[in-house]
């Protein structure tokens, strides 16, 4: 057998349940996978070593007296996953990687960590991130950048980052991410790894930190798309502490899996992705190898346009960033948050709280977010990115009807080292292939499929509102084909 830590979730679930592998083996052999890797890769925030190995044994225990429920009711009996810092477990520290929220302990368990753990996944740890997802390298996390296991000169993409870089190395088989504007599916796409967002109100946001709630999704990031379906399954579903949440049933998402072939299956290509100047020849190549290999599996190609595409980085960090802005006016140093010593004043409490709290990206978007609200602005930003968002979300219910999904490259380019985009702008363009399906609301799956000089490259299945069943079955097709599911990073 291989090392335990590199087995799927559905294996390693497997195997514990027929009684091969014990919980607290699986669970201690991903914890010295994180000693090994932590110090190149930084991926984690928080880790609970202790009560992970115990709560494995207590798996164990109730295995062997007879009391293990069926693996319906507990799909991830016994599986190790780790959790991106965004969402609160009971009394572990939680800061969205923010020096602001330094000494937050979280009194209650976000939805999809409960979901997680009554489906009986043990949480290693929490994952590190852009301070309050806002990012695209896990650089702007407040403690410490992540590293891409491919190649730790190199990001691993943001700003689920930690998430990514910790499934990427094998330290879990399965971690949860946050997808703003790409969050769970460039990470996912520069590590190698399945990353799925779900459609906007599939999975309650209970629990989650906020950055931009009408676009915020909590999705599944693991390294074979029969994870993501089965990680799906376990936290959608209907919430109502959460309304915004949809109350529509949630399917068996692995049941679909086993189709080979993609027969009638129709797949739209948008000319304004492919066209794209910013897509580099690498990525462009695989992902065009996986188009042909969609062709011959016997899926119809059809080229569709999503005209509004150059829009949707302007009209994304308008509404983003006002959103942020009236989420994190809570951390004031009085309600929530970091609190500056001795202030000389009400105002000057706020502002030195705020100050030595927030990171320059926060920073930046907070100001951008003032301004876009203001009365003098509101209708030429705000309301004009409002209109954008709606034209966005009309183009793909349009070219949604001449196919059953979309297949486009996910980032333009791969890996990039650390440090080298600092220009904020230059990088939010870095973000043109993901941010328009949050603005329309839809789902997304990343998948690996290929390399380009060594680095993982990704594409993404976009489909209709709660269409994630069939962009899983599409994916696992076009995976099993390709053969880069499972893929671990060499480097480790
Ligand atoms: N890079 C985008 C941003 O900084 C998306 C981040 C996200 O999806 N959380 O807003």
């Amino acid at each position: 057998m291989s090392a335990l830590y590199r087995m799927s979730l559905k294996e390693s679930r497997d195997l514990i349940r027929a009684g091969d592998i014990r919980a607290e083996e699986l669970t201690a052999a991903c914890l010295s996978r994180m000693d090994e890797t932590e110090g190149t890769i930084g991926a984690l925030l928080v880790r609970r070593d202790a009560e992970a190995l115990e709560e494995a044994r207590a798996l164990d225990l109730a295995r062997a007296e007879g009391r293990m429920p069926s693996v319906e009711e507990a799909p991830l009996w016994g599986v190790p996953v780790t959790v991106k810092d965004a969402l609160t477990l009971k009394g572990v520290p939680c800061t969205a990687g923010s020096r602001i929220l330094e000494h937050f302990m979280p009194p209650y368990d976000a939805f999809a960590v409960e979901r997680l753990r009554s489906a009986g996944a043990i949480i290693l740890a929490k994952t590190n991130m852009d301070e309050f997802a806002m990012g695209s390298t896990t650089e702007h996390s407040a403690w410490h950048p992540s590293r891409n296991p491919w190649d730790a000169e190199r990001v691993p993409g943001g700003s689920s980052g930690g998430s990514a870089a910790s499934v990427a190395a094998c330290q879990c088989a399965g971690a949860l991410g946050t997808d703003t504007g790409g969050s769970i599916r460039q990470p996912a796409s520069l590590c190698g790894c399945v990353g799925l967002k779900p459609t906007y109100g599939r999975v309650s946001r209970y629990g989650l930190l906020a950055y931009a709630s009408s676009f915020d999704q909590i999705g599944p990031m693991t390294r074979s798309v029969e994870d993501a379906a089965l990680m799906l399954g376990v936290i959608a579903g209907y919430d109502k502490r959460d309304s915004t949440c949809l109350d529509a049933p949630v399917p068996d998402y692995t049941a679909a899996l086993n189709d080979t072939h993609l027969k009638g299956v129709k797949l739209g290509l948008p000319r304004e992705f492919f066209g794209h100047e910013a897509l580099c020849p690498g990525v462009k190549k695989a992902c065009e190898e996986a188009m042909s290999l969609a062709r011959s599996l016997g899926a119809e190609l059809v080229e569709v346009s999503l005209p509004h595409t150059e829009y949707s980085v302007a009209a994304y960090y308008v509404m983003a960033a006002a959103e942020a802005g009236s989420n994190l006016a809570r951390y004031d140093g009085v309600r929530y948050g970091h609190r500056a010593e001795n202030p000389a004043s009400l105002e000057d409490l706020y502002v030195r709280s705020r100050t030595e709290g927030f990171g320059e990206e926060v920073q930046r978007r907070i100001l951008v977010g003032a301004y876009v609200l203001s009365s003098g602005y509101y209708d030429a930003y705000y309301r004009k990115a409002a209109q954008v968002r709606r034209l966005i979300r009309r183009d793909y219910d349009e070219a949604l009807t001449q196919c059953d999904a979309l297949l486009a490259p996910v980032s333009p380019v791969t890996a990039w080292k650390l440090g080298e985009v600092h220009d904020p702008l230059q990088m939010y363009f870095m973000d043109i292939f993901t941010l328009s399906l949050n603005l329309a609301g839809l789902p997304g799956l990343a998948l690996p499929v290929g390399l380009s000089e060594g680095l993982p490259v990704g594409m993404q299945l976009m489909g209709r509102a709660l269409d994630e069943a069939l962009l899983l079955r599409i994916g696992k097709a076009l995976a099993d084909a390709l053969g880069t599911e499972g893929q671990a990073a060499p480097l480790l």
